[in-house]
């Protein structure tokens, strides 16, 4: 605790205690004291021990309206200064917050609200300074002022610039922009952590009729009842945007395919059964494609998968839902998919005992690809163990080097899938890569294993010389899935 306040009444205006004709010297301190107190960005006041006011600066001046002249030696009061608590609340003289800093000898702080003579209201954030010297003694005391409706207005303008950016002006739910960055941040999560995650697209039905029998003005309320109704389907993880038009998603945190499918139905139902006003009591009807994220799908596959089954919703007649299949080649029932390697699409299981297992992802169209898998056949005098549509096994004989003469035999199998990468809704034109899994084993185990890991390498590059898979072209990305493969 501070000793009790001297009574030294030090000269007014000046942030220093003069006893005696100030020096020469201690005049230009004064002279550079005020300086810097006067083009402060905050207001700043000196009083002494009686709270007579010692010292006012300009930008006191600017924010009460009050000049240096006409508070100089007054008593600090909030009623003179213009500060009330920061819900406009009066603070007593016997509250004076200087007064209680002086006091306790410790600084206080808070929000208030200060009203300029203009009548213009400032919110500030003040501090009240006990000025005490080596000794112990207290002087008086320093309360700075500082303006804090300018941050507060930049914080407002920041905020509403956000809204604005990420909101769809007319139905308020998400734009698409917000859409599009929560997609990433979804699909990244569900390959981190595990987490299922799916996406409804949905487009109310026959909307062009809505503008056309009504107006452009109906239609835009027919918009926001439909987003009204998908906000209430979803739950604060989950998001609902805008994607164009009269085209809506809604991504569904933690939802599995069939929970998504299920309230994807929900919403449906309830949109059939919901009479708008603004089209004359006339319900309307939307379509929906509902597809869940698969490994190593990309914000886009899941977004492509979605759309497609809500085109293939449109056309089976609208008003329904259709959940989109983990592969987009359908009629693969016979197919098991194999974790962490499908890119959204069936593959066979890989058989015990594969040295090598790869996967490629090329823009070479799938019949180029069966027409120089043909090539290598003959070529290399493979004998061919089956063959199907999408998949061939062979066997392939290499000579041991280590035992001049005979032979090992290989079983090596290509599987093809084809990956729809982009499909135009006006054309409806498909644009596909083709995915090829190429895997090698021994025949037998046997004598010739200690030599199949090293000969296997050649003969899965030998195939791929053939299928024009290089490792160069950029549109390849060659991908070990195997255990096998990675201890090689
Ligand atoms: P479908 O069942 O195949 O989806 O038919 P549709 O009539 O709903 O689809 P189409 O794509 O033919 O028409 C969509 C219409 O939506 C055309 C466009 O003028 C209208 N539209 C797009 N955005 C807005 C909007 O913000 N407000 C209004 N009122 N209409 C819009
Ligand atoms: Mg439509
Ligand atoms: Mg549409």
């Amino acid at each position: 605790m501070p000793t009790s306040p001297s009574t030294d009444n030090a000269s007014l205006h000046s942030p220093l205690v003069v006893n005696a004709t100030p020096t020469h010297g201690e005049m230009i301190v004064k002279l550079f004291q005020q300086s810097l107190l006067d083009n402060l960005d905050d207001g700043v006041i000196f009083v002494n021990n009686r709270l007579n006011i010692i010292s006012w600066n300009k930008k006191l001046e600017s924010m009460t309206g009050i000049s240096w002249g006409k508070v100089e030696g007054l008593k600090m009061t909030p009623q003179l200064v213009g500060f009330s608590a920061s819900d406009g609340t009066t603070i007593l003289d016997s509250n004076n917050p200087l007064l209680n800093a002086l006091k306790t000898g410790s600084s206080i702080q808070g929000e208030y609200r200060l009203v300029g003579r203009s009548g213009r209201q400032h919110k500030v954030e003040m501090s009240f300074n006990p000025v005490i010297d080596a000794r112990g003694q207290t002087h008086g005391g320093v309360v700075l002022i500082h303006d804090a409706s300018i941050q507060l207005d930049l914080q407002r303008q920041l905020k509403d610039l956000y809204r604005f950016s990420m909101l769809d002006p007319l139905t308020q739910v998400s734009n698409r922009l917000e859409f599009e960055k929560a997609m990433e941040e979804f699909v990244r999560s569900r390959h981190a952590s595990g987490l299922k995650c799916s996406l409804i697209v949905t487009d109310i039905d026959f909307f062009k009729k809505i503008n056309d029998n009504f107006n452009h003005h109906i239609g835009d309320l027919a918009l926001v009842a439909f987003a009204d109704l998908l906000r209430k389907f979803v739950r604060t993880e989950d998001v609902v945007a805008r994607y164009g038009g009269e085209e809506f998603v809604i991504i569904c945190a933690d939802c599995d395919l069939e929970a998504a499918s299920q309230r994807a139905e929900e919403i449906r139902v309830e949109l059939t059964e919901s009479p708008q006003p603004m089209l004359g009591g006339q319900c309307i009807t939307a379509s929906f494609g509902v597809a869940e994220v698969e490994d190593n799908d990309t914000a886009t596959d899941l977004f492509v998968r979605a759309d497609c089954a809500l085109l293939e919703a449109k056309e089976l007649g609208r008003n329904r839902v259709v959940a989109a299949q983990a592969s987009i080649i359908p009629g693969r029932p016979d197919m098991k998919k194999v974790d962490g390697a499908t890119l959204g699409m069936s593959w066979r299981n890989i058989a015990n005992g594969t040295l090598i297992c790869e996967e490629y992802t090329t823009s070479t169209p799938l019949s180029i690809i069966i027409e120089k898998l043909r090539g290598y056949i003959i070529e290399t005098e493979a004998e061919i163990r089956s063959v199907e549509s999408d998949f061939a096994s062979l066997n392939i004989e290499r000579f041991d080097p280590q035992k001049r003469g005979r032979k090992g035999r290989f079983i090596l199998e290509i599987e093809f899938n084809e990956k729809l990468i982009h499909l135009d809704k006006e054309t409806k034109r498909r644009e596909t890569q083709t995915v090829i899994r190429l895997n090698i084993r021994e025949q037998k185990k046997g004598w010739f294993s200690a030599n199949a890991n090293e000969l296997a390498p050649d003969v899965i590059a030998e195939l791929r010389r053939h299928l024009m898979i290089t490792e160069v072209d950029l549109k390849l990305r060659p991908k070990p899935i195997s255990s096998a493969a990675k201890e090689r």
